[in-house]
C-alpha cells in the first residue's frame, strides 16, 4: 500500500500552505482536493478581488478574534500579515492596503493569489492529486507505527502525518461540505456546533424589504434579545435593587432592558430579503446561533456620532425655522429620505405632520428613533449565503503550538475546520494561512 510521509486534505488557503511548507521541509506530501482545482474560495473571495488580509500586526489579527484570539498566537508567529504579503509578493503579485485597512492584490483578481499560491506549491515538490475526494479516515498501524489510513475516491493509502483542511460548510458548491467535521468525531474530537457566519440577515418585515438598494455608510448594529434580561439588569435584581426592590426576578424589570449579544460599526446594506454589509455580516453569528431568531431586533443607532441631547437641540432648531416643512422632510436632512420616512413612522408621527406642530415628546420619540432604529429579524439566508462556518473543531482539542491534535498523535487540524472564525477584511484567510503554515511547520 502506498506511504505518504504527509497527506493534506483539503486545498484551499489552509492546505495549500500546509503542503507547500512540509514540502518545502523535504517531506513526501501529497495534497488531496476533491474539486477539479484547489482553491474556489479563494477565486470567489472579496467579490473575485480576495481580500487577503488586514493591515495590522499579528496582535492587532489576534484582538480581532475577540476571545478565541489567543488560539493564534504561534500561527501569526509563525506566518504574521507581514509575512504573508512577502509571501504572495515574491511570487510577483503586487499588494494594496486600501483606506478601510483591507488588503487586496494589486490586480484586484483573486486569481492572481491563487496563481501564486500554486506557483509555490509547484516548486515545493508537493504532489497535487485534483478530483480526488477522500471519502474516510480511520487509525491504522503500519510496522509497528501508528498511521491514518486515507479512503479516497481512487486509492487507499497510509500516512504518517495528516493535515485536515477541509474547511466550513458554506457555500457547499465550493466543495466545503463539513466532510472533515465527521472524520474528527469519528476520531474522538467535539465539533462545536457549526453555524452560519459572516452572513445576510432576512426580515419579515414588508417595509424593511420596501427600503432595498439603500445604503447607510456608518451605523453602529446591535443584535438585541428582548426576552433575555442584560447582565446588569440580572445584577440589580439578584442584589435587591429591581424594580420590585425586594430581589428575585421581575418580569417587568426582565423586559425592559434587553441583552445586547452582538455590535458592530460599519455600513448597512439594505436588500430585497432583508439587511447585508460589513455590519450585518459580522453580528450575523449571533443570529444563526440564536434558538428563536424571529424573537431578535437589529436595533440600529443612524447616526453613531450624534449625542442625543445635541441631536434633539438640532431637529428641534430645524423644526423651528421650517415650520411649515414635513417631518419627513426634516428628518431628509440627516438621511436618505425613505429611511426618513420610516424613522417617522416608528415614532409614531403621521406623515402630513408638519414640523410646527409637533410636541416636545413627539420630538424626543423621533430622535430615540435615530438612535434606535428597530429592525426586525427573520433568521439568515444559511450556509448557502454563509462567508464562514462558526463552530467546528474544538480548539481545546488542538495544540496551538503545532496544530496537532491532542488526542491522536499524527493527526493536525488547519483553516476554518477549527472552530475559529473572524470578521469580514481578511481576517479569515489570515486565520487560515497562517494555521496551514503552522502544520506545515509541525509535521
Ligand atoms: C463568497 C465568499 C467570500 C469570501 N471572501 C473572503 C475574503 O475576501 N477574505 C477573507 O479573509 N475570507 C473570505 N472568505 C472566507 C474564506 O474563504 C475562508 O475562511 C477560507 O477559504 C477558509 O480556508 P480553508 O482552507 O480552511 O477552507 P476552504 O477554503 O473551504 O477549503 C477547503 C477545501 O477542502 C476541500 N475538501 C472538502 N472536503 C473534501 C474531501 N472529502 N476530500 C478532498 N477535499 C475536500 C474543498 O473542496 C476545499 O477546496 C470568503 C468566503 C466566501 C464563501
Amino acid at each position: 500500500m502506498e506511504t505518504w510521509e504527509v497527506v493534506i486534505v483539503g486545498g484551499g488557503a489552509a492546505g495549500l500552505l500546509a503542503a507547500s511548507r512540509a514540502a518545502e521541509r523535504g517531506r513526501r506530501t501529497l495534497l488531496l482536493e476533491k474539486k477539479k482545482r484547489p482553491g474556489a474560495k479563494i477565486l470567489m473571495s472579496g467579490g473575485t478581488r480576495c481580500n487577503i488580509t488586514h493591515a495590522l500586526d499579528a496582535q492587532g489579527i489576534v484582538a480581532e478574534f475577540a476571545n478565541q484570539g489567543s488560539f493564534l498566537y504561534s500561527a501569526l508567529a509563525a506566518l504574521s500579515p507581514e509575512a504573508l504579503i512577502d509571501l504572495i509578493e515574491a511570487e510577483g503579485v503586487e499588494t494594496k492596503i486600501e483606506p478601510t485597512g483591507k488588503i487586496f492584490p494589486a490586480s484586484d483578481r483573486a486569481d492572481d493569489v491563487l496563481a501564486a499560491l500554486l506557483a509555490r506549491l509547484k516548486r515545493s515538490g508537493c504532489t497535487l492529486a485534483s478530483d480526488e475526494e477522500v471519502q474516510s479516515i480511520e487509525r491504522d498501524e503500519d510496522r509497528g507505527r501508528d498511521v491514518l489510513r486515507v479512503e479516497t475516491s481512487q486509492r487507499t493509502l497510509l500516512a504518517e502525518k495528516l493535515i485536515l483542511t477541509t474547511g466550513g460548510q458554506s457555500y457547499p458548491s465550493s466543495g466545503s461540505t463539513g466532510d472533515g467535521y465527521r472524520w474528527a468525531a469519528e476520531l474522538g474530537h467535539t465539533i462545536v456546533p457549526p453555524r452560519p457566519a459572516l452572513v445576510p440577515i432576512t426580515s419579515p418585515a414588508r417595509w424593511v424589504l420596501d427600503l432595498q438598494g439603500i445604503t447607510l455608510p456608518d451605523v453602529i448594529v446591535r443584535v438585541l434579545d428582548s426576552n433575555l434580561p442584560s447582565p446588569a439588569t440580572m445584577s440589580r435584581l439578584s442584589s435587591g435593587r429591581g424594580t420590585g426592590g425586594e430581589g428575585g426576578l421581575q418580569s417587568s424589570a426582565v423586559s425592559t432592558a434587553p441583552l445586547c449579544l452582538a455590535e458592530r460599526r460599519g455600513s448597512l446594506l439594505f436588500t430585497h430579503f432583508g439587511v447585508s454589509g460589513p455590519a450585518a455580516l459580522d453580528v450575523s453569528r449571533a443570529i444563526s446561533g440564536h434558538p428563536k431568531p424571529s424573537r431578535l431586533v437589529l436595533s440600529c443607532d443612524l447616526l453613531p456620532d450624534e449625542r442625543p441631547q445635541a441631536l434633539e437641540a438640532s431637529f428641534q432648531e430645524a423644526c423651528r425655522t421650517a415650520g411649515r416643512r414635513l417631518i419627513p422632510s426634516i428628518l431628509a436632512g440627516y438621511l436618505p429620505q425613505r429611511i426618513a420616512d420610516a424613522v417617522a413612522a416608528q415614532a409614531g408621527i403621521e406623515t402630513h405632520r408638519r414640523a410646527a406642530e409637533v410636541t416636545r415628546k413627539e420630538r424626543q420619540n423621533v430622535v430615540a428613533r435615530l438612535k434606535q432604529f428597530d429592525i426586525p429579524i427573520g433568521g439568515t439566508l444559511g450556509f448557502n449565503k454563509a462567508e464562514v462556518t462558526a463552530g467546528g473543531v474544538s480548539r481545546e482539542q488542538i495544540d496551538s503550538h503545532t496544530m496537532q491534535s491532542r488526542l491522536i498523535p499524527g493527526l493536525f487540524f488547519a483553516g476554518e475546520i477549527i472552530d475559529i472564525d473572524g470578521p469580514i477584511g481578511g481576517y479569515n484567510f489570515q486565520a487560515a494561512f497562517s494555521t496551514g503554515w503552522l502544520a506545515g511547520e509541525s509535521v
